[in-house]
């Protein structure tokens, strides 16, 4: 294995931020927590593990597929490879709850090997659970079973090659096992880069992204995953599925797009052929604060529908925006706010606005300049360059925090959706009662961003931190979670805008694309994958 995430939490052991003093001051006041360290994960000697469930036959099969050393059942692997990075993974892998963890971790290194490995388990009747980087936050890597006794979890790591560059039309081949910060490494000596950052981005693989059709903190201007992928090619128990990489074709119904978002229920992609850009010698982040949410949303809709949105907009409401401050303290970006600033400020606290440039320092000028146009027309207050670029450093600091949160008995988990403009208002309001009165037995704090603009709307994303609930902390969480998803899809909205269905969305699929929709989906994962091996659980509501 390459890299290793910590079996119970985010990055490497000791890699990341610490707590900042200050915020376990805002932790006592806020959620009435102590701010001492009060829970710790169990040692992966303690983790509890069934003992693998692997026929003989079925050995063999995979050993002949990947080679012996490639087919691994250690506890080490399993435990690794037993859940993604949703809170209430987190709180089952820091309590050892790995009870249901993969019988067997399977590493390919080819699309011939991948179908092999699928070729056995389809013959000896065994799950497969395709797994990229394992970030995902819907139960997506879940080892769920189905009607299968074993799980096989199919892990891409070894599929993590830069496999031809077409520079003249800025396309590159690739393993869906690579991550994102390798692949941008390997085109930098091109001057190129993919540009894909989600917040893990450390982790995820273009794999994982391409499955869950991913939208990264730069998608306003970059464009979401999708966008990016030019080709994909797919092993599935039925056989290989692969498209042309043309730019552009009407030869029916777009089977690229089919195979992205799939969640590996029909197959595993095993390379793609993504779509390239220079890479940008400059980068401008910079803060605004706009007098409210509403407010901010206009601005929002304004430059989105004008096209001359930065590339990366996000706006915090009150309470995110008074949690950023609270958490950044004296050391983060209210430090970095002007004088004139911070005295105006004190009188209009308002919605914070990120918004940030990439590009050549001639371009960002001509970019941003009808951009601050439209924002000063709203009367937002610029409050420099210092706190935008206090959000670019730590843009990967939050999920290093939720470990730090978790120690102190903080439940702390995210959600999102995406709406039309007329209807993110509303939207905002009724998830943000829904997961308030969910949640009102313990002091809660709920803050959301609009981020992800689109001429017709934009993402909700929505951050939940209370006070754990120490003898129920799942069923806590997962109270409010329903009641988010039930205000979303009564709202019309949808379920998910860049984090997948998985496991845990699938119950709001159907309200969301249809009875015949989800049988289209059925029909899709029959021809692909007859015997139902494929992610059992995942994306169809009883697949
Ligand atoms: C802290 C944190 C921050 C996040 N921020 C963002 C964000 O900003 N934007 C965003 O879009 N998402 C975000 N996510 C969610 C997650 O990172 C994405 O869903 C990501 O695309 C998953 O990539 P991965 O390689 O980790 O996939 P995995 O978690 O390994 O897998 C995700 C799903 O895809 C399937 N899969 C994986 N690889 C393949 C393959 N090659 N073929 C077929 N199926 C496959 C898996 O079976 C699973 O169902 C975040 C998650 C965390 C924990």
């Amino acid at each position: 294995m390459s890299r290793e995430q910590k079996f119970w939490g985010w990055g490497e052991p000791g890699a990341g931020p610490a707590l900042p003093n200050h915020a376990a001051g805002e932790l006592r006041e806020r959620l009435g927590v102590s701010g001492e360290v009060v829970l710790s994960p169990v040692a992966l000697a303690e983790v509890r593990l069934r003992a693998p469930v692997l026929a003989a036959g079925l050995r063999a099969a995979l050993e002949g597929a990947v080679g012996a050393e490639h087919v691994r059942d250690d506890r080490e692997v399993r435990v690794l490879r037993a859940a993604g990075k949703s809170y209430l993974d987190l709180l089952a892998q820091r309590a050892g709850e790995c009870e249901d963890a993969p019988d067997v971790v399977v590493a390919p290194a080819s699309h011939e090997q991948a179908a092999a490995v699928l070729r056995a388990c389809a013959e000896h009747g065994a799950a497969v659970i395709p797994f990229g980087g394992g970030t995902s936050v819907v139960g997506g890597v879940a080892p769920l079973r189905g009607r299968f006794e074993t799980a096989v979890c199919l892990d891409l790591g070894r599929l993590d090659a830069v496999l031809d560059m077409d520079e003249r039309s800025r396309l590159a081949r690739v393993g869906a096992g690579l991550r994102l910060p390798e692949l941008d490494h390997a085109l930098t000596s091109h001057g190129l880069r993919l540009g894909h950052v989600p917040q893990s981005y450390e982790w995820a693989t273009v794999g994982g992204c391409a499955a869950t059709r991913s939208a990264g903190q730069s998608s306003t201007g970059f464009g979401r995953f999708e966008d990016l992928v030019a080709a994909v090619r797919c092993a599935t128990p039925a056989g290989e599925l692969a498209t042309l990489g043309a730019p552009a074709s009407a030869a029916g119904p777009d089977l690229r797009a089919l195979v992205l978002g799939s969640e590996g229920v029909l197959g595993v992609i095993t390379e793609l052929v993504l779509r390239v850009r220079p890479v940008a010698p400059e980068r401008r982040y910079e803060a605004w604060m706009l007098r409210s949410f509403d407010a901010g949303c206009d601005a929002l809709r304004a430059l989105a529908q004008a096209a001359v949105a930065p590339d990366v907009a996000r706006l915090s409401d009150q309470d995110e925006t008074r949690t950023t401050f609270a958490f950044a303290g004296e050391a983060g970006i209210a430090r970095r706010v002007s004088g004139a600033a911070l005295r105006a400020l004190r009188y209009r606290p308002g919605c914070l606005l990120i918004a940030g440039w990439e590009g050549d320092a001639a371009d960002i000028a001509r970019r941003r300049a009808p951009a601050v146009r439209v924002l000063r027309s709203a009367v937002a207050l610029p409050l420099g360059r210092g706190p935008g670029e206090a959000w670019g450093g730590a843009r990967f600091a939050g999920p290093h925090l939720r470990d730090a949160l978790l120690d102190r008995g903080v439940l702390v988990e995210t959600l999102e959706t995406a709406a039309t403009w007329s209807g993110l208002g509303a939207l905002h309001a009724s998830v943000r009662d829904a997961l308030e009165a969910a949640l009102r037995a313990t002091p809660a704090i709920v803050g959301c961003h609009a981020s992800h603009l689109y001429p017709d709307g934009a993402s909700l994303y929505f951050t939940v931190l209370a006070r754990q609930d120490p003898d129920d902390p799942a069923g806590q969480w997962n109270a409010a979670k329903r009641a988010a998803g039930d205000a979303i899809a009564a709202a019309g909205a949808t379920i998910t805008h860049h984090h997948a269905v998985g496991r845990d969305h699938a119950r709001w699929l159907e309200p969301e694309i249809g009875a015949l929709g989800v049988d289209v989906l059925r029909g899709a994962k029959l021809v692909c994958d007859p015997t139902g091996i494929m992610n059992p659980g995942k994306l169809l509501p009883d697949g």
